[in-house]
């Protein structure tokens, strides 16, 4: 297991953001597998990390956060990264890429309920719509009546 594979979905994030951000100094590899660094804070504060490739949950930071446990945070992710930046932009690209299929998934599904709704029989359609309005969010029958000035005799 890598340090990917030990941290948090945010501390992964915010740990790539740190590298982006340049903020990891002083990278120094003291011996093979094993990397040390100083990271910039939010602040001013400046953490002293040290990332174990081979054992990740014997990486060192002494942010709150991480001090004295076995959590791998994000300044060590940004180390990490930071060390290797062609993981950084694997991770970076499988996302992205996750992202664009999401998102083309989606945009065929609103196709098929479009060329779905486009079929139907208008009666099937009303039905359709006041299943909507009437099982639906509130928020759709609250604007169906203001919409269509409904308001008398609703409250
Ligand atoms: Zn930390």
């Amino acid at each position: 297991m890598g340090l990917i594979e030990c941290t948090s979905g945010a501390s992964l994030w915010r740990g790539y953001d740190y590298y982006k951000e340049n903020k990891v100094k002083n990278l120094i590899e003291t011996s093979p597998g094993l990397f040390t660094a100083d990271v910039e804070g939010n602040s001013d504060e400046l953490y002293i990390v040290e990332i174990d490739i081979e054992h990740p949950r014997k990486s060192k930071c002494n942010c709150p956060h991480a001090d004295g446990k076995r959590i791998v945070c994000k300044h060590m992710m940004a180390v990490y990264f930071t060390a290797f930046p062609e993981e950084a932009q694997r991770i970076y690209n499988e996302v992205m890429t996750y992202q664009e299929q999401a998102d083309k998934r989606a945009e065929d599904l609103y196709k098929k309920v479009r060329q779905c709704v486009w079929k139907m029989k208008k009666s099937e359609a009303q039905q359709a719509l006041l299943e909507v309005l009437f099982y639906g969010p509130e928020w759709q029958l609250d604007r169906f009546v203001r919409e269509h000035d409904l308001e008398d005799g609703y409250y």
